[in-house]
Order: C-alpha cells, then structure tokens, then sequence
C-alpha cells in the first residue's frame, strides 16, 4: 500500500521516459554502426581505386620505358658523323634489342627540303617510301624542334586512319643540324609488345588500352559504368589511354551492400526486440496491478462470504440456547438455517481450497467411468434445501450418460453453476439442470435460469479468476469471483468446455453449458 501513490508516476515514467530513451538509444546505435560501415566502405573503395590507380601507372610506365630503351638502343648505334655505319651497327641488333622498330632516317635538319642523309629499313620496300614522303611532308611540321636539341622526343599521332609514333632527337655535326627519326611500328607494339607486357595481370583486374577515339585497341571491354582509372601513356604513346576496371569492385560493391541491409536489419531488429520488451514489460506490469486489485478484492469478498453465514449460524444458536424459541416448529426452522448456512460455508471453503489447489498446481484429476446424471442428481440433491428456503424450483431433465470425468471436480463445477443461477436468478421461479449425451459421443450439462442475464461484453471475462460482473455489484450479491474461474479449468482439464447462452431462447437469463468428451482416463495435473 505504501509505494501506491508512486505506481502512477513510476509507470508514467515507464511510458514516457524510459521508453523513448531505449527507442532513441537503440536508433543512436544502429545510426552509429550504421556510420562506421559506410566509413569503412568508403575507405575499402579508396583503398581498392588506390592499388588500382599504381598499377595502371607501373603499367603504363612499362610500355614507355619499353620503347624508350629501344630508343637509346637506336642511339648508341646512330652516329651522325658516319652515317654509312648505321645500318651495319644497327641492323645487328635491331632483333633483340629494337623489337618495334621498323626504321632510322637521319634527315639534314639546315637543308631547305629536309633532305634524308641515311634511311636503314628492317623490311626495306614501298612502305618506307610512303613513309618517307608523310614524314617530309607532314609529320615534320607537327616535331618540336627547339631547344633543348639532344632532348628524345616522341610524336603519336594518327595520319590517315594510321596511328604513327616516331622517336627523334637532334644532333649537330660540323656545324649543321641533323634529325635522327625512329620509326616505331605501332601495329607490333599493339600485337606483340602489349600482350607480353601485360600478360601477367591478375584475373580479377580487367584492362584495355583505347586510342583517342575511346575505341579499343588492346584488351577486353570493360564492364559499362563500372569504375575504372583510365590513365594516358606519359611520353610516347599519349594520345592512347590505358583502363583499368577497379579490382573486384563489382564483389566490393555487393559486399558492402550486403552489409548494409545487414546492418539495417540488425538495427530493425534490435528496435523491435526493445519495443517489443517494453511492450512486454508494460503490459505485465498493468496486468500485475489489476490481478493486485482483483486479489484484495477477492479476500475482502471471501471474508465478507464467510463471515455472513457465520454470523447467522451463530445468531440462531444462540437463540437455541437461551431457549427463547416458542415451539418445536421454529426450532427446527433455526436448526435448518443453521444447517443451510453451514453448509453454504463449507461449499465455500471447498471452493477456495479447489481453487487454491488448482493454483498452485497440485490438483490431480481423478478420471473414472461414471454416469453424469447421477453426479447432477447428486449436486441438485444437495442444494434442494436452499432452493427451497428460496422458492425456487429445481426442475431436472437428467438422461443417462456414461462417459469417463472426475466425478468429483464435475458436481463442484455443478453445485457452482446452481449455486450463481441461485444468487444472481433470485426470485425467478424456477432454475434447469439437464444432462445429454452430445453428437460428439461426450455430454453435456446444462444449467439455465430465468434471472437477468449476462452483459455480451462481460461473457468472456467473467470466467477470469477474481473478475466478478456488473449483476453481481449493483444487486450486493455476495461472491468471490472465483467459482467460474474453477468451473473453466475444470472444463479444460476434461478437453471440453464452458460456454454461456444469454439471453437463453426464452428472451431472458442465461444458461451455462459444460460440454465434457468422453475422453481415456488421463491423470493430469496442472502445472
Ligand atoms: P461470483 O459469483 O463469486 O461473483 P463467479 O466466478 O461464479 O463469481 O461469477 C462471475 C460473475 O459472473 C458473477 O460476478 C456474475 O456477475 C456473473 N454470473 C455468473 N453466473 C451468473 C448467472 N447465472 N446469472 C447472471 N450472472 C452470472
């Protein structure tokens, strides 16, 4: 009773406070989780186009000095001063060491026409002619020839629909400028240098090399709008880009997302579970305050019960013994009240003591073969006193019905339903006990009465132990709210059940049915 002023405010606290901050608690986390993956996945992606970004570059740095060391190859065997010397120096070595290229020209850079003093040729034929001719007349205008002269310089441009690279440099001799040319063949470094060089990439990693036009050179095709570093070759070949699609970005890519609806679900789930707890808790804590309330009210009733017939039986007692009673007549009207209440005290402290039983667990049903009409016969047997005392009439239809129930725990249940068509039917002139057989091969008692009847709205509820109804408050009837609470776990406990029709077919009152199977003796006991 003491922390009863605190309850409200403790369960307001509940609702308002503590419910919002473990909602608001578990969303912070999940939102901080939630955070950390994206940091992660952001800096995996980062890492990933990173390693992917220095392997384009070592890989476009390798074809570059490639060419480059054929450049200086072609330069330690070039000497402008003996310019017949090139082609038997160079020649020599051309296989091995300048793989691609397909010819040297040393060009008089002072002559007005550029006139070309040496020409050495691996294939010798009309090409160089062709070649010869596109040099003079427009690749040449296209050359930086300025300071620094000695500088290796690379020319990558397409004449024709041909793509070219030629390496030069400058040299002077006895007072003049002479253009050293290397005439690079791209086809070759297109069809045998890149497919040497870059053999040895990794499954995973996809990589081409595209011309300007973006068309595809060398290499598969890359998935569309997936991410990939594209990276131009430095110096010789770069007006060509070489691509490389993100090493496992597309496994990358599903992983984390993946992980993300992972992530989303865990934090779901965590927000259910805690509301989902709260809920649990709320609804526990207001059912324990209620069941609470029930209970002192049930003992407040059980004593109110107990302490009414005792008090009448004692009245009359003592009446009996200052022998004030005027005839035989009236001493035996106050012995039978004595009897009656006695005997209504008693069926109530069975009542509770089943009743506690049944709480605690230890009531152990005794199943047997027996005849239900007998049983009804005995429970309208022992309440044919009080129905008299109250003008009500017993009126029985009990047709044989032998079927396997705890005889005992059934005329409880029996005397019970007589027992509130008693109280709550009072001054009605007659209450029905019948008994058949069900289709489903069980049987069924049936107890109606005439009296007011049961709300539709407390039909379910009343069979909750300690719940007691509106009738029950409004007319003072005395009670414990526990009888059809009992009646109900007796129903059970045979597999059958309890229902209520009210109003009955005659318009008003109500009737109990208690419909039992006709099931094998099972010893049950509650747990
Ligand atoms: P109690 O009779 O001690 O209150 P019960 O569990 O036997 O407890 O009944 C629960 C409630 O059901 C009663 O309080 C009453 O409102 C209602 N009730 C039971 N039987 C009848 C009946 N025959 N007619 C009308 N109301 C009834």
């Amino acid at each position: 009773m003491a922390d009863g002023p605190h309850r409200p405010l403790r369960e307001r606290l509940l609702y308002f406070v503590l419910v919002p901050a473990i909602c608001v608690a578990v969303m912070l986390l999940g939102a901080a989780a939630l955070r950390t993956t994206l940091q992660i996945e952001r800096a995996s992606k980062q890492s990933v186009l990173d390693a992917t970004s220095s392997l384009a570059e070592e890989r476009v740095d390798r074809l570059d000095k490639m060419i480059i060391a054929q450049d200086n190859a072609v330069a330690a065997n070039v000497e402008v001063r003996e310019l017949s010397s090139i082609a038997a120096r160079w020649l020599a070595t051309a296989v091995r060491e300048t793989p691609t290229v397909r010819a040297v020209l040393v060009l008089d850079a002072d002559s007005a026409d550029r006139e070309v003093r040496a020409f050495v040729s691996r294939h010798p034929g009309p090409e160089d002619d062709v070649f010869r001719r596109l040099l003079v007349g427009r690749m040449l205008s296209k050359m930086e020839l300025s300071e620094p002269i000695e500088q290796l310089r690379h020319l990558h441009q397409a004449f024709d629909e041909q793509s070219f690279l030629v390496s030069y440099w400058q040299r002077v001799h006895g007072g003049r400028k002479y253009l050293v040319v290397v005439w690079h063949e791209v086809a070759k470094l297109v069809h045998e240098i890149m497919p040497q060089l870059y053999r040895d990439l990794d499954r995973n990693s996809r990589m081409n090399v595209v011309d300007e036009e973006g068309r595809i050179l060398f290499g598969p095709p890359l998935q569309a709008g997936a991410p990939a570093v594209s990276l131009q070759f430095p110096t010789t070949l770069y007006n060509w880009r070489l691509q490389v699609a993100l090493a496992s970005a597309e496994g990358l890519e599903q992983r984390t997302v993946r992980q993300r609806y992972v992530q989303l679900a865990v934090v779901g789930m965590a927000m259910l579970i805690a509301v989902v707890g709260v809920v649990i808790i709320v609804r526990a804590s207001i059912q324990e305050r209620r069941l609470a309330a029930l209970q002192s009210d049930f003992v407040a009733n059980v004593s109110h019960e107990l302490k009414t017939p005792l008090s009448s039986v004692r009245m009359f007692a003592e009446l009996l013994l200052t022998r004030r009673v005027p005839n035989d007549d009236k001493r035996k009207e106050y012995l039978q009240i004595i009897m009656g209440e006695s005997e209504r005290l008693s069926s109530l402290i069975d009542n509770v003591l089943d009743f506690a039983k049944v709480e605690r667990g230890k009531d152990a049903y005794e199943f047997a073969e027996d005849d239900l009409a007998e049983v009804a016969a005995r429970a309208v047997d022992s309440l044919r006193y009080r129905a008299e005392r109250l003008g009500i009439e017993l009126v029985t239809n009990l047709q044989p019905a032998t079927i396997v129930f705890d005889a005992r725990a059934v005329e409880l249940a029996i005397i019970n339903l007589i027992d509130n068509a008693f109280k709550y039917a009072r001054g009605t002139p007659s209450v029905n006990v019948s008994v058949a057989r069900t289709a489903a091969g069980g049987a069924r008692v049936r107890v109606a009465d005439e009296g007011p009847g049961i709300p539709r709205e407390e039909q379910e509820r009343i069979f909750d132990r300690f719940v007691r109804g509106r009738n029950a408050s409004e007319a003072h009837v005395r009670g414990s709210g526990i009888g059809l609470a009992l009646v109900k776990h007796i129903a059970d406990t045979h597999g059958g059940s309890i229902t209520i029709e009210s109003p009955t077919a005659s318009g008003r009152g109500s009737a109990f049915e208690l419909e039992l199977l006709d099931r094998p003796p099972k010893k049950r006991t509650r747990s």
